[in-house]
This record gives C-alpha cells, sequence and structure tokens, in this order.
C-alpha cells in the first residue's frame, strides 16, 4: 500500500535590524562575547518596560505581502507563558489569535499565518554545565506558518527556498540556516490515500540546520511512519530530533496533550493600529521578488535552473547586473554560479572575463592538450553536467594565466561538439 505524505512547516527568521524587538540593545548577536548585549528589558528584570520595534514590525508585515497574506489593521503582541532557563521573563511576547499577516499563499501552497515574536536566549552544554547567554534574548523573530498541504519533500524544499530567496530580496535577514537566521521545523503525518480527513496525531521534526538535512529527515519519517501503519498501529504525536550522521530521527518528547501556555494580551503594549494606507505603502516598497526576477532573467536567455541559483543569491545578483552591462547574460549568469559564494565579489571575476590578450589559436592548443588528458571530465560535460567546463577551464587557466574565460569556454564547446 502507498501512504500520502501530510507535511507543513514552521519557519522562524530572524530579522537583521540593527536592534533587538523591544529594546535598543544590537540585534546582532553573532559571534559576539556571550552576555554583552542585554539589558533589564531583554534581561527580564522586574519593572523593565518592552518598547516594540518599529523597524521589526514593519519587516514583518512586507514579508507577509511578499507571502500573498492579508494584513490584520488591528494587531497586538500577547504574552506565551512556559518556563526554560533560557527564557529569564517566564514568558516569550508573541501573537497569539491576531498575528500581523494571515491567508498568505505561496507556490500553491497556503500560508496560515505570518507573525513577530522575540527569540529566546542561547543554552550551551558543556560537560556537565549548561551556560546561558542572553545575547540572542529579544532578537526579532518572525514565524511563518503553512497549512500541512504539502505531499512531499521535494515539494516542501522546493517552497522552503523559495522563502529563503523572498527573504533575501526584501533585504531583512540574512537567511542563513548555517547560523540560525532561517530555521526549519516540519510537520509530518502519513495517512490513507482516500481518507479525507487529517491523520490524529503528528511528528514534529525540530531544529534542523540545511535543506539537505529536512529533505532526510522527513524522507526518513515518511518511511518510518509508513512502516507503522503497515504493521497495524498508529504512530504517536512527538517531538522528533535528527541526527546528521546516521540519517535517522529518535524520539526526544512525547506529547500526551497540547501544552497549555495560558496566552495572554501583553499588558506593557498597547494593541497596534495601521491604516489601509499605510499597508499599500508598504506593498509599493516591495523589491522585485524572486518569481518577476527569473522571468527577467529567462528573458535575457538565462536558463530556468540557473536563473533560480541567481536569484537565490543576492549577492551573485548584484554582480551579474554589473557584469551584463559588457558581457552575455547566459555566460555571466553561467560563470556566477559556479563560484564559490565568497569569491563573487572577488575583482578577478572581472579580470578574468576582461582580460583577453592571448589569441584564439594560443587557446586552442592548449585546450585540445588538456581535453585530451581529462577524458573523464569532457565526458561528465557532454552528459551535461556543468561543473566539468569550469574544471576544464580551470586547467586551461593554469596554463595560460588570465585569459577570456568566455574565449575559453566557446574553444572547448567547439573542440568536443
Ligand atoms: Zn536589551
Amino acid at each position: 500500500m502507498s501512504w500520502q505524505t501530510v507535511l507543513g512547516f514552521e519557519v522562524h527568521i530572524e530579522l537583521s535590524t540593527q536592534s533587538k524587538m523591544f529594546c535598543g540593545c544590537p540585534a546582532n548577536h553573532f559571534g559576539k562575547a556571550p552576555n554583552t548585549q542585554v539589558c533589564p528589558v531583554c534581561l527580564g528584570l522586574p519593572g523593565a518596560l518592552p518598547v516594540p520595534n518599529t523597524k521589526a514590525i514593519e519587516w514583518c508585515i512586507k514579508l507577509g505581502l511578499a507571502l500573498g497574506c492579508e494584513i490584520n489593521l488591528f494587531s497586538k503582541f500577547d504574552r506565551k507563558n512556559y518556563f526554560y532557563p533560557d527564557l529569564p521573563k517566564g514568558y516569550q511576547i508573541t501573537q497569539y489569535d491576531i498575528p500581523f499577516c494571515k491567508h498568505g499563499e505561496l507556490l500553491g501552497h497556503k500560508i496560515t499565518r505570518v507573525h513577530m515574536e522575540e527569540d529566546t536566549g542561547k543554552l550551551q552544554h558543556q560537560g556537565n554545565e549548561t551556560l546561558i547567554d542572553f545575547n540572542r534574548s529579544g532578537v526579532p523573530l518572525v514565524e511563518i506558518v503553512t497549512k500541512p498541504d504539502f505531499i512531499s519533500s521535494d515539494e516542501g524544499l522546493t517552497f522552503l527556498k523559495e522563502v529563503q530567496a523572498i527573504v533575501r530580496a526584501l533585504g531583512i535577514s540574512t537567511a542563513d540556516m548555517e547560523k540560525g537566521s532561517m530555521r526549519l521545523e516540519a510537520n509530518i503525518s502519513v495517512k490513507h490515500p482516500n481518507d479525507p480527513k487529517l491523520p490524529n496525531y503528528k511528528v514534529e521534526i525540530k531544529n534542523v540546520n540545511s535543506f539537505r538535512f529536512i529533505k532526510k529527515a522527513i524522507d526518513f519519517e515518511v518511511t518510518r511512519q509508513s512502516g507503522i501503519l503497515e504493521s497495524g498501529a498508529n504512530p504517536v504525536q512527538e517531538t522528533r530530533g535528527f541526527k546528521e550522521a546516521s540519517g535517522e530521527t529518535v524520539s526526544q518528547r512525547v506529547k500526551e496533550e497540547a501544552n497549555d501556555y495560558r496566552y495572554f494580551p501583553e499588558p506593557d503594549i498597547p494593541p497596534l493600529q495601521f491604516t489601509k494606507a499605510q499597508i499599500e505603502a508598504w506593498r509599493k516598497e516591495l523589491p522585485e521578488l524572486p518569481a518577476q526576477k527569473r522571468v527577467e532573467l529567462e528573458s535575457l536567455g538565462v536558463p530556468a535552473a540557473i536563473a533560480s541559483l541567481l536569484v537565490a543569491s543576492p549577492a551573485r545578483l548584484k554582480k551579474f547586473y554589473e557584469l551584463t552591462a559588457q558581457h552575455p547574460a547566459p555566460e555571466v549568469a553561467r560563470l556566477l554560479t559556479n563560484l564559490p559564494e565568497d569569491k563573487v565579489s572577488d575583482a578577478s571575476i572581472n579580470r578574468s572575463i576582461d582580460t583577453s590578450n592571448i589569441d584564439e589559436d594560443q587557446i586552442r592548443q592548449v585546450a585540445q592538450k588538456v581535453i585530451t588528458a581529462n577524458p573523464k571530465a569532457v565526458a561528465d560535460l557532454k552528459s551535461g553536467k556543468q561543473p566539468a567546463l569550469f574544471f576544464l577551464i580551470g586547467q586551461i587557466k593554469k596554463q595560460l594565466g588570465n585569459v577570456d574565460i568566455s574565449a575559453v569556454q566557446s574553444v572547448i564547446q567547439d573542440l568536443i561538439s
């Protein structure tokens, strides 16, 4: 029997505002000495009053608009009460029943809500001790919640990458998963294909820090849960973690019932009221979004797959526009997508494209030798593996030094065709 995957996501995005959500401490906590960016507000000391960061609210709403959401003109903050050592106040300021943004849609998937909250501190386990760093406490955090309408990990991955590209296009976060600026949670269950209802359980996978691993975790869960159903049992509702080394998920916490967070309106922050004119003004400020950019690049002759890669990286896109002023768009696009991110802004790209004091006969001679010496790369290239092209170009460059890469590329293609 083939079971049907039911998959939804919660995505957390840490905003790169200057200051934290409710105080004046710097929001950029990455790599800073522990507990150096804290104050009575973000440490939750008695009597400290939170003041909302208006930039963070604007960015949250702009993200909602970019994700096709309706914006609640009346909104408020709430307290979510729970105890955990990384939460000094004993509650998190978040949004409960009236999020800033609701009912969005992206790539045909429904987005339930986009709301604003504050990040927690960070626990560091060292041997038998646990240390707490509160630099991250109170950093603006946006949560995007989808409906469970994804039916495969691939569909989910495409969606998550698009969210990342949109966040980066808006310039509101680095959305860097390794640094935790973008964090993924997947809710996974499996059901009989003819059953119209959602399953009566779900498994949450938390704290996965790469696209590759979230896909592995989802695929592992679908297989595991299908096996349990196949045997006539029912999977339990629980939170599971992903083990990178083994590619498996392991049980972390079995949920007997829904947590009771005793939400109530944040008494220290008055409700917020926006005007339609304000929202429309923010909508007009939205930059061109990835979907529009891809269409634009494809109209310049850049293949669809390469256009997607370029659009996902603001640094590459910026360089692309600089270089296409003087060079053909498809060539520039291919070059940039094959460079590591940290090499993209390097001026040597400019030189390698611009400099050409070596004539085509010289290139042809060296290229022929390199092609003869590297039959595997040639075979790869013939089967459409683009990195092989850049390997060959690299070998030729080793012998010729700075050389016009587009000329080398056309010579190689000429010689192997
Ligand atoms: Zn503070």
